[in-house]
């Protein structure tokens, strides 16, 4: 089959084509797996950060790729969830202990023995994939195959993010960065909180324009000041700057939720600049979101059909994998990058 693959980490900038198109045994499910044939794939921010070694690999080569859709084909003989022919949903969490304290509280998300798909083991960015039929999840029918593939990451970790804000119908709310996770929690809390006023922190202006048709009462830059201290602010930035920047914008008690796998370096000096009584004091918070559990993204799946979420989206070819990754790390356009499997 064919699947674009990550043979080691390097810097994007430098390396253009950090994927190699290549062409693989097909692979086999076990006894409790489904085989998924992928038709569509998103493209994450996670994947720069496999790439560029942040959260590098824990096996090489490895085929990318955690926003998985596609039909079931053939399954092991221990299989009861799945029929042959049914449409899935694989996200991040391919797999946890099952045992452990967190996994038994459902937070399988911070299980020691947590495997990430497409870091720890093969994923989407290719013709086929196997999972255990308890990662799985259906994808509701109002979707198409792109449609529902960014909601499978940048949508469920936002909804745990806004789960983790602790937002009540009212209060105001920060979104820092406006990228795929972001524009969907937006959407999220137009619905679930009606009367909470949004404000959102992007660089572009472009961003802040589609912010705005979005719904939020106010967009500026990371450094403009909002027209209300918030309640909690999201922080969906590779950044430091902008978590400093948050933590004055929040109210007393307000809590900033970081929803960042891995930050990045460039800017971390930053963090000389806060000041315990502008930044900190009042009892304001900091909570990082680690990965989803799979209640996040089955949760999340029926609340976008409900509301409905229709991400926007742009699509390329698996053969295109590498220009998708160039775009997102230079932030081109908006909405969600889709590889479609032809
Ligand atoms: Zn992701
Ligand atoms: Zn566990």
């Amino acid at each position: 089959m064919k699947a674009m693959v990550l043979k080691s980490t390097s810097n994007i900038r430098e390396n253009r084509k950090p994927l190699q198109l290549s062409d693989m045994p097909e692979p086999v499910p076990g006894e409790k797996d489904i085989l998924i044939k992928v038709s569509a794939c998103g493209v994450c921010h996670t994947e720069l950060d496999e790439i560029e070694g942040r959260t590098p690999p824990s096996v090489f080569p490895v085929v990318p790729g955690h926003q998985v859709v596609g039909q079931v084909t053939s399954k092991g003989k221990k299989v009861t969830k799945f029929r042959v022919g049914e449409r899935v949903g694989v996200g991040w969490i391919f797999s946890a202990c099952g045992h452990c304290s967190a996994c038994l509280e459902g937070n399988e998300n911070v299980c020691e023995e947590f495997r990430a798909t497409g870091r720890d083991v093969n994923g989407g960015y290719a013709r086929f994939m196997t999972v255990s039929e308890d990662f799985a999840y259906p994808i509701p029918a109002i979707f198409s195959d792109v449609e529902a593939a960014p909601l499978l990451c940048a949508g469920a970790i936002g909804y745990r993010s806004l789960r983790l804000a602790n937002l009540t119908d009212g209060e105001g709310l920060g979104l820092t960065g406006f990228g795929a996770s972001a524009h969907l929690v937006l959407k999220m809390v137009r619905h679930k909180y009606p009367n909470s006023r949004v404000s959102v922190f992007a660089r572009s202006e472009k961003e802040q324009a589609f912010a705005r048709e979005l719904g939020a009462v106010w967009a500026g830059d990371t450094e403009d000041e909002p027209p209300e201290k918030l309640h909690a602010i999201i922080d969906t930035t590779p950044a430091w700057k902008p978590v400093v920047q948050a933590m004055k914008n929040l109210k007393s008690g307000g809590r900033l939720v970081i929803n960042a796998i891995r930050k990045e370096e460039a800017d971390k000096d930053c963090l000389l600049k806060l000041n315990y009584p502008t930044h900190l004091w009042l009892e304001k918070e900091i909570k990082s979101v680690a990965n989803v559990a799979r209640k996040d993204i089955s949760e999340f799946l029926q609340l976008a059909a409900e509301i409905p979420i229709r991400p926007e989206v742009q699509e390329f070819s698996l053969e295109e994998a590498n220009d998708a990754l160039v775009e997102l790390k230079e932030a081109r356009i908006r909405g969600a990058k889709v590889l479609r499997m032809d």
